[in-house]
């Protein structure tokens, strides 16, 4: 058979698309993604019987069979991957709270259901129920970030980035914001003090040394230029040894003497007290305010667990100006997250709860005797869902429960180490690395990391629903096997 006969005889688009069961496909997915489907089924179809030799007729014609009678699965097949969500959800096993790869932080129940319905109809985001007149964005979530954090007055931007942005184009710009040397932070991602200083219009003027800055330093920096003071708290990194940093309470001092504001970066929000948890203490909001910082700025989605977020909360004459600064428009956060916020704050109205409910809080206090128990069991449900409908009865792997460190991440408590415990799988016949990759490939992906030769789950940041699924996932030991998937 001539190979163009052989091309003749896969079906042609036309027909395919009046077969009833592509019909079906249209009504799922739309004429014009089944017929790109259909096409490209076609063309995979044509590629393959292009790599056989034209005078291999055998292979031709097993080649012709399998793609005649595969065709309808693969047009259902491409229809099926390309309708999945690139943007999907992931189980973390990985321990970091706070994994900026994997979103951060992950938003409770109540937060999310308050969320859908302010975003799922009409809302009086910017509506004054009382005049029935046209409100101001977002009032609500403030009143509720006062109560919270103590200040005058709040406001809320895109991050924390943009946050420090807002503060320094509308109270520094034009002039010079004193910095200790020892706070030149860099986050991941692009976010360097000096670079978003001059973006804001502001120069940088640098005082003290990289271990010690005291209040004199600051006080004569202090010129004609002087627009503010700028304090960063140093959130992923720590200065140890022979140091002297000035507190709040110092600038506050020279705030009265020179009557230039305290502004404060605190990276992380951080609104209950951690020390009380075993774990390093971070400045707490309240805190700053307490102390006299004139304008406070933190992420929503680092350590306080809500949606991104920046959040600049002090004095009502700062955040007015702010407000009506142009740069505060295209800042701005959408009602998604103003409802997520006000949800979350509310939360912390009793810290108590707070630590129960925030899904960032919970695991970060969560009992390691707590962990343990639940690596035990998940550890259990494997070797029993590993046995399971396992056609040769093999082990496929061996499971432990092991020691192992989590970490908040996104750049917060950066020395803590928190013991926990991970669920390990040491497979038998595939590198622990090809496992992790299978288990990185599911529909619903499964996060660990390798540590020795073993793929670590750790139990900190896995909850009950995730671990009945990944017991479900090893059932029959299929996602052990040696022949690829
Ligand atoms: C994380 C952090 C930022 C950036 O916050 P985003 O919300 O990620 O934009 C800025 N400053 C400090 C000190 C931080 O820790």
């Amino acid at each position: 058979m001539e190979k163009n006969e052989i091309y003749r005889r896969l079906p042609r688009v036309d027909s395919l698309m009046k077969e009833k069961e592509t019909e079906e496909l249209v009504k799922e997915y739309g004429y014009d993604c089944v017929l790109d489907a259909v096409r490209r089924a076609l063309d995979a179809a044509r590629e393959e019987l292009g790599y056989c030799a034209a005078d291999a007729e055998e292979e031709l014609a097993e080649t012709l069979g399998r793609s005649l009678s595969g065709i309808r699965n693969k047009i259902r097949e491409i229809l099926c991957r390309e309708n999945r969500m690139n943007l999907i959800p992931v189980v973390n096993g990985t321990g970091i709270i706070l994994h900026t790869g994997l979103g951060r932080a992950p938003l409770g129940r109540e937060v999310l259901l308050h969320a859908g319905q302010v975003t799922g109809g009409y809302s009086d985001l910017e509506f004054d129920l009382e005049t029935g007149k046209r409100g101001e964005r977002c009032l609500n979530f403030e009143e509720t970030v006062c109560r919270v954090t103590g200040a005058e007055a709040a406001m809320a931007v895109n991050n924390n980035a943009a946050a420090m942005l807002l503060i320094l184009s509308a109270l520094a710009s034009g002039g010079e914001v004193v910095v200790s040397r020892g706070e030149m932070v860099e986050i991941g991602g692009g976010f360097r003090i000096p670079e978003i200083m001059e973006l804001g219009g502001a120069a940088l003027r640098e005082v003290g040394t990289t271990n010690r800055t005291c209040p004199e330093d600051y006080r004569r920096a202090v010129c004609q230029e002087t627009k503010a003071f700028l304090k960063v708290h140093t959130s992923n990194y720590r200065i140890i040894g022979y140091t002297r940093e000035t507190t709040l309470e110092e600038l506050a001092e020279l705030k009265e003497e020179t009557g230039l504001p305290v502004i404060q970066d605190l990276g992380s929000g951080v609104l209950v007290d951690l020390g009380k948890y075993g774990l390093a203490r971070e400045p707490m909001v309240q805190e700053s305010v307490r102390s006299g910082a004139d304008v406070v700025s933190f992420s929503g989605d680092k350590l306080l667990g809500g949606p991104q977020a920046g959040i600049i909360v002090g004095k009502k004459k700062y955040i007015e100006k702010m407000k009506r600064h142009p740069l505060a428009r295209a800042l701005r956060i959408d009602k998604f997250t103003a409802a997520a916020l006000e949800a979350v704050f509310r939360q912390y109205l009793d810290p108590e709860k707070a630590t129960e409910k925030i899904p960032v809080l919970r695991m970060l206090t969560r009992p390691t005797e707590e962990i343990r128990a639940d690596a035990d069991n998940l550890a259990e449900r494997l070797r029993t869902s590993i046995r399971k409908d396992a056609p040769d009865g093999a082990e496929g792997a061996r499971i432990t429960v092991e020691e192992c460190v989590s970490r908040a991440g996104g750049g917060s408590l950066p020395e803590q180490d928190i013991p926990s415990y991970a669920v390990a799988v040491d497979p038998a016949d595939i590198p622990a690395g090809e496992l992790a990759a299978r288990l990185r490939r599911l529909e619903l992906p499964v996060i660990g990391y390798l540590s020795g030769e073993k793929l670590f789950l750790d139990m900190r940041t896995i909850g009950e629903k995730d671990a009945g699924y990944i017991a479900e996932v090893f059932r029959g030991g299929e996602i052990l096997r040696k022949e690829a998937r």
